[in-house]
């Protein structure tokens, strides 16, 4: 990768980080998930208030952990609201697969949201850090375990 991407990278991050966007938890939140990374010591809690027809209309988390696990709940916040659970869930499969694959083909991944995708790409440098995938992937397991009613996740 090149270094000034790399750079880019790391200050997406570290704003993310520093400044989690929707880091609240909702009074009228219809669904809440808990989830736990042991190995890292993150620990988050995702809110989602999903509207009768299936949209997320709200989604907020609150919690602790390392940098990469806050950031990517940033963002995985600022990408899924107003999307369908079943968006939702394509762009996760879609993120994790960028995430743990080294041969990631976007052409396979049509019907992931192109514009979340790209920025997700920031936190595709996990690859390399096996351990930090659980980081970077956290905030999407519990994303998935509140869609699915499921009260509590752990990335073990
Ligand atoms: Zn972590």
């Amino acid at each position: 990768m090149l270094d000034e991407l790399r750079e880019l990278y790391q200050e997406v991050i570290l704003d993310h980080g520093k400044n989690p966007r929707n880091f609240r938890h909702p009074p009228d939140a219809n669904r809440a998930a808990r989830g736990s990374n042991p190995i890292c010591g993150d620990r988050i809690a995702v809110y989602l208030r999903i509207g009768d027809d299936g949209r997320i209309e709200d989604v907020a988390f609150d919690g602790k952990g390392c940098a990469i696990s806050q950031a990517s709940a940033s963002m995985m916040t600022e990408m899924v609201a107003g999307k369908t659970e079943a968006e939702a869930r394509s762009l996760f499969e879609s993120f994790h697969a960028l995430c743990t694959s080294d041969d990631f083909d976007a052409s396979k991944h049509q019907e992931a949201d192109e514009d979340a995708l790209e920025r997700l790409q920031v936190l595709s440098g996990v690859r390399q850090f096996p351990t930090r995938v659980k980081c970077a992937t956290l905030a999407w397991h519990t994303l998935n375990a509140a869609m699915e009613g499921r009260q509590e996740t752990t990335t073990e």
